[in-house]
């Protein structure tokens, strides 16, 4: 148990967090008591479960009503081909390759799910209790659970975000184009957006000896997580770990240079970034990573 501890921490926190919950501390009987409730609302009855979402939350709500006693049919839809994973490290240690872009998330035990991985659900006709899938398939259910959590904010200018160079940060594929990018060691790495996503990329960055600024619309990086006194003092640090931190600052359009590259980074007040082949722009959520390309990280939710 300590050592899984040990390596959940490593890679992941969520990953401690279920090798402790893991432990005979789970106490058995609110286990029964749940799964009794369940009995109530008939979930316990043969049917079928279908979750649209197979990520953090829609894997753990398949363990759970396994846990409870739940026998019936269990479909897990995901958009991504991929099963369950954990993002975390894909803005940390996958991005420096101390971690592989393979962090699936454990699965203790057969849960006896029916996966349909790699289409999205795209409808419901509740009078049916169908599910419409975006590869023209059907899923009848009982019981529907949307599990689909958060997605990147896309460039709001498609012509911009479809230059060679400007990558999303959100899941496994994302990450892994941006490692490779990294790993070629671009002449600097321009990260729109000081969130928390956003600084740990320019914190790999930087351990990676690769030139690094974020342009932030805040006053303070993080703020909205961590708000202005304490912002204000990792402001301090993110500029002693060699960051070109711009606050206040917010990137009006990203530029393409003669091959279609990204060139440059252009922020409201005109000011340039140049690199050799990087724009960035958006609000504080977009990461913007010059020479050859820009990627951005952090999510909104629906
Ligand atoms: C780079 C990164 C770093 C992060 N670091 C941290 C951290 O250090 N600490 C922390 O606490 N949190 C962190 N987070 C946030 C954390 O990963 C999320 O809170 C967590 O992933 C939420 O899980 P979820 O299952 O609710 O949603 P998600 O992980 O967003 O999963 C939703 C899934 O549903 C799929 N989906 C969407 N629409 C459909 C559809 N119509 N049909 C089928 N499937 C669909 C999506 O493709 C996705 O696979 C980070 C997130 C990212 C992106």
């Amino acid at each position: 148990m300590r050592d899984e501890v040990e390596r959940a921490v490593h890679a992941c926190p969520v990953r401690a967090i279920r090798a402790e919950v893991d432990s005979p501390l789970v106490d058995p009987t609110s286990t029964e008591r749940d799964a009794a409730g369940l009995a109530d609302q008939s979930f316990a009855s043969p049917s079928r479960i279908v979750v649209a979402g197979a990520s953090l939350a829609g894997l753990s709500a398949a363990e759970t009503l396994r846990d409870l006693g739940y026998h019936g049919d269990l479909v897990l839809i995901g958009d991504e081909p991929h099963p369950p994973y954990d993002r975390p490290p894909l803005s940390k240690q996958v991005l420096t390759r101390r971690l592989s872009t393979d962090t699936s998330l454990p699965q203790p035990r057969d849960l006896n799910i029916d996966w349909r991985l790699g289409a999205a659900a795209r409808g419901i006709d509740l009078i049916a209790g169908r599910i419409e899938l975006a590869n023209g398939g059907a899923l009848d259910y009982d019981r529907f659970l949307i599990a689909t959590g958060t997605r990147a904010r896309p460039w709001p200018k498609p012509d911009e975000a479809s230059v060679d160079g400007v990558l999303t940060l959100r899941g496994r594929d994302g990450a892994e184009r941006l490692t490779q990018r990294l790993a070629a060691s671009p002449g600097r790495v321009v990260i729109i957006g000081g969130g928390f996503i956003g600084c740990e990329l320019a914190s790999c960055c930087r351990e990676m000896g690769l030139a690094v600024t974020i342009v932030e619309s805040e006053s303070v990086p993080m703020r909205r997580a961590l708000g202005q006194r304490i912002g204000a003092f990792m402001a301090t640090v993110i500029r002693d770990y060699g960051v070109d931190l711009r606050l206040g600052a917010a990137v009006e359009r990203i530029e393409a240079g003669d091959a279609s590259t990204v060139a440059a980074v252009i922020l409201r007040d005109g000011t340039r970034i140049d690199t050799d082949l990087v724009a960035g722009c958006g609000k504080s959520r977009l990461i913007v990573v010059s020479l050859p390309f820009i990627a951005w990280g952090t999510s909104v939710s629906h």
